[in-house]
């Protein structure tokens, strides 16, 4: 029997399969794709068939996880360990529903929204924490590269370089170009939901709220340079400075291109960024979900992307010895090399690789904590070990100049 389910088979999907697929020694003998359309995972499964030796068994089975009488019969037929989740946000209650029903561990990249309200945080899933506890189960929550690495980053920097974190800024850059005039690199609906909220940050104890992408400025990014960079709500914030409470302030901040931004100005002057029903011609439709009918796909983005993202944490406090340091902790991902692997493009590699890694993390017994828990609470060390060796190194910047006072 399959030792995890992957529910989910678009972008990230496929990259976790690949990379599942490649350790043979943790998920064999069987891995399952479980996704709403089967025969996307039937085409990876082939693909997966024909470009990774000694690969296990790959079967495939078709699911709607908004419905948890489907997930628990899906859970039933392949009796997995872990379910490693990466559908989208709406369908996280539905899945940890169905987990506890049968008995199975959880893991995600996205914490839960309700379709019907563009508002994402916690609450809904850590009301989960006693029952997965008291069942002896395990869900890892936001195990993706942000939230995910951004969290396991923060860790590895409590635990090995600070006594006293007081300041992270999580510094999310993609300087890949693909070409076309405007496409989104994840889900079109779940990203333009997140990048057209109010922007939020932690500071001295309180959420400090912002128009939506009102407070930018110029970051420099490793082997890429200076681009402008947008201050975001992002969903990890909340759960680092629960974790950290020594942090004063925690911001998030994203890059994005003057053309990007136009874009995205028009969709939302004109109603395209919606997401409740309209009436068109005696059917109401999503005018968001819509759009992402229209907008390229970001599966098929990877052939001609160039450039890399880079994606890390620059924190300041005091050192183990009590005096002042400032870190960062990042990775770089080359599209061109996420796609010659697994087809995909970069930013569906830096969340398929960490979800990997993650569960790898929890068949192995490294990560055992029982109850529902966000990655930061676990121990970094053998996760960045692997994720290094699993297509993802990063680097440490000791006392540089992290540049984010400026902003
Ligand atoms: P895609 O839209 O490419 O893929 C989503 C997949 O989920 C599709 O295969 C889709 O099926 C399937 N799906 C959607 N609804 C259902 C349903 N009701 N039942 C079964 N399957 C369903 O998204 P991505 O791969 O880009 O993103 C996947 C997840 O990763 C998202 O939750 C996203 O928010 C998260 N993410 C996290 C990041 C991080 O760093 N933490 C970064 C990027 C993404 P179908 O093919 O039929 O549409």
């Amino acid at each position: 029997m399959s030792k995890v389910v992957i529910i989910g088979c678009g972008g990230v999907g496929t990259v976790a399969a690949h990379k599942c697929a490649q350790h043979p020694e943790v998920f064999g003998p069987e891995i399952c794709i479980a996704s709403r359309t089967q025969s996307k995972c039937d085409a990876v499964a082939e693909a997966i068939r024909k470009s990774v030796p000694n690969a296990p068994k790959i079967v495939t089975d078709r699911v709607d996880a908004d419905n948890v009488d489907e997930i628990v019969a899906l859970l039933k037929r392949h009796n997995p360990e872990l379910v490693i989740n990466l559908a989208l946000p709406y369908q996280d209650l539905a899945i940890m529903e169905a987990c506890l029903q049968c008995g199975v561990n959880y893991l995600d990249t996205a914490n839960y929204e309700p379709k019907d309200v563009a508002h994402f945080e916690y609450s809904w899933q850590w009301a989960y924490r006693e029952r997965f506890e008291k069942a002896g189960l395990t869900a890892i929550l936001g195990c993706g590269f942000d939230p995910g690495v951004s969290g396991v980053f923060t860790a590895y920097a409590a635990k090995h370089h600070f006594s006293k974190m007081e300041y992270l800024d999580i510094v999310d850059c993609n300087a890949g170009d693909h070409g076309k005039a405007f496409a989104t690199n994840f889900n079109p609906e779940i990203n333009i939901r997140e990048i057209t909220q109010n922007g939020r940050y932690w500071q001295d104890g309180k959420w400090v709220t912002t128009k939506p992408l009102e407070i930018h400025g110029s970051l420099t990014y490793p082997r890429i340079g200076a681009r402008d960079s947008y201050l975001l709500y992002h969903e990890e914030l909340e759960s680092l400075v629960q974790n950290f409470p020594s942090i004063k302030r925690a911001r998030f901040w994203m890059t994005f291109g003057q053309e990007y931004l136009t874009h995205l100005r028009v969709i939302q002057n004109i109603g395209m960024a919606r997401i409740d029903e309209v009436e068109y011609n005696g059917t109401k439709i999503v005018p968001l979900q819509f759009l992402k009918a229209v907008l390229p796909n970001p599966q098929d983005l990877g052939e001609n992307y160039h450039g890399e993202t880079s994606i890390g944490c620059r924190i300041s406090g005091l050192d183990k010895e009590g005096k002042p340091l400032t870190y960062y902790i990042f990775n770089n991902c080359s599209h061109e090399a996420a796609y010659r692997e697994t087809g995909m493009q970069a930013v569906s590699y830096t969340t398929g690789v960490p979800a990997m890694v993650g569960a790898m993390m929890f068949l192995t017994g490294k990560w055992n904590l029982k109850g529902v828990h966000n990655v930061e609470e676990f121990d970094p060390d053998p996760f960045l070990a692997e994720l290094a060796l699993n297509g993802l190194p990063w680097e440490e910047v000791i006392n540089g100049d992290l540049e984010v006072d400026k902003l």
